[in-house]
């Protein structure tokens, strides 16, 4: 009798935690992304994010480590290279600091938006020859990465490549980043350093909002601004206590990228020293 009782004791335990487990799995996101993260898997059933981060690079930091040229990137272009931020990416994220990636298969398809081809090849092109990888496990351009990392995250905004390329390039245009810390003094220089807190009040004084800045060593890698599902600008999550940011030192450089061409840069760039 004791041993019958212990036994369906036993299988009832089994039951409620069966039942427990089948509940907490129901309610648990996928995975999220991580810095550094290389996802190439769809996640299906990540929540829905809570704001935008518009991603800008700087072409001056990106183009130093360039070692070889193609015709796709935007640092071999010569005297017509970007001297401005460009985009990297725009980017649906959490409010605790992590992102959602690759959230339903959509296969880029570069016809959608070919008639923006104008405004991105000089607002968002790549600064790389490299190939990134797609969500599932091709390699495609730059834009298709963005697109089905980033972009497919970002419903209910939006559905489509064409509203997220085209919106991207909207809120780039209305927050000019260059020319914002152009007017406050801070120009691009091979021998000048600012410090990152003039840099960041710059940017709050023109939009009312904290950044999140980026470095490559003492050098602005990215400067990253942030927006609410209706575009209004907001606080981006990273920004708090920017002057101790854990990739920028106090005195930051905005690098001069001197454009060069082909052969010249593959034998020029490494010194990383030609316009000082
Ligand atoms: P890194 O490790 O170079 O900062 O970032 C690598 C990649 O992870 C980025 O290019 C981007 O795709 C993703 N990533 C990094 N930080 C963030 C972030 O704050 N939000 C989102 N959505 N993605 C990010
Ligand atoms: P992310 O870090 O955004 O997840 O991945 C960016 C991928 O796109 C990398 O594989 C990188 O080599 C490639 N890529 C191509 N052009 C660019 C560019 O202009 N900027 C950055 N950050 N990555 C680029």
């Amino acid at each position: 009798m004791a041993s019958f009782s212990s036994r369906r004791y036993l299988f009832l335990l089994l039951e409620v935690l069966f039942i427990t487990f089948l509940y907490v799995s129901a309610f648990l996101p996928e995975t999220e992304g991580l810095a550094g993260d290389n996802v190439v898997e769809v996640n299906r059933s990540q929540r829905e994010f809570d704001y935008f981060a518009l991603s800008l690079q700087w072409p001056g930091t990106y183009c130093r480590g360039t070692r070889h040229c193609c015709s796709k990137n935007a640092c071999c272009r010569g005297s017509n290279s970007p001297t401005q931020f460009t985009i990297h990416g725009l980017w649906p994220d959490y409010n605790d600091g992590s992102w959602p990636s690759c959230c339903y298969r959509s296969d880029f398809n570069e016809k959608e938006i070919s008639t923006l081809m104008d405004g991105l090849e000089k607002y968002w092109p790549s600064l790389s020859c490299g190939s990134p990888s797609s969500c599932h496990g091709g390699k495609g351009s730059f834009w298709g990465h963005e697109w089905e990392k980033h972009g497919t995250c970002a419903s209910p905004v939006f559905h489509d490549e064409y509203s997220y390329f085209i919106t991207t390039l909207n809120i780039y245009l209305k927050h000019n980043v260059t020319d914002v810390l152009y007017k406050a003094g801070y120009v691009a220089s091979n021998s000048e350093k600012y410090p990152l807190g003039g840099i960041v009040t710059a940017i709050q004084n023109a939009f009312h909002i904290t950044p999140e800045v980026v470095c490559k060593r003492d050098a602005i890698d990215e400067i990253r601004i942030c927006f609410y599902k209706d575009f209004k600008p907001r606080d981006c999550v990273g920004s708090k206590d920017v002057t101790s940011k854990k990739s920028c030192p106090k005195y930051v450089s905005l690098p001069e990228y001197t454009p060069l061409d082909g052969e010249a840069m593959v034998l020029k760039m490494p010194t990383d020293k030609v316009a000082l």
